[in-house]
């Protein structure tokens, strides 16, 4: 039982039933996911154009935005509720995109988004109005 830490032993141990057990690992797995999530988060906002291709830096960002999703699931109901939000995320990662863009892409930024062939569909740039405020 070495390989088994510790702490997370005596947890099992002391454990009085499956249940128990059970809401323990899960909380510690929550826990990891939490951490990663907000690693994701950080990375996310952080990463920026840089010496990098447009089309590199929005294939890091795509990579980061997929593991985001899988932590993070959009709902998918199909309900109107649903749909709002994922128009939301969309306009928040297309900012996100814009964000960490170069100097140089500043008129693609005005614009909303002509970014050569980093991305072949364009993101539709909502209305002003439209933008919800956070
Ligand atoms: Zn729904």
């Amino acid at each position: 039982m070495k390989s088994v830490s510790k702490d997370l032993l005596s947890g099992i141990i002391y454990a009085s039933n499956a249940h128990a057990v059970w809401e323990d690992l899960k909380e510690r797995f929550d826990k990891v996911n939490r951490v990663r999530t907000f690693q994701l988060h950080r990375g996310i906002s952080r990463l920026s154009h840089g010496s990098d291709s447009v089309a590199v830096y929005f294939t890091k960002l795509k990579e980061l935005w997929a593991e985001y999703n899988v932590l993070v699931p959009s709902p998918n109901c199909g309900c109107v509720k649903s749909k709002e939000y994922v128009v939301h995320l969309h306009q928040q990662r297309l900012m996100q995109f814009l964000d960490g863009l170069n100097d140089t892409y500043d008129q693609a930024r005005r614009k909303g988004g002509s970014y050569g062939n980093a991305s072949r569909k364009r993101p539709r740039i909502p209305r002003k109005e439209t933008i919800p405020r956070v």
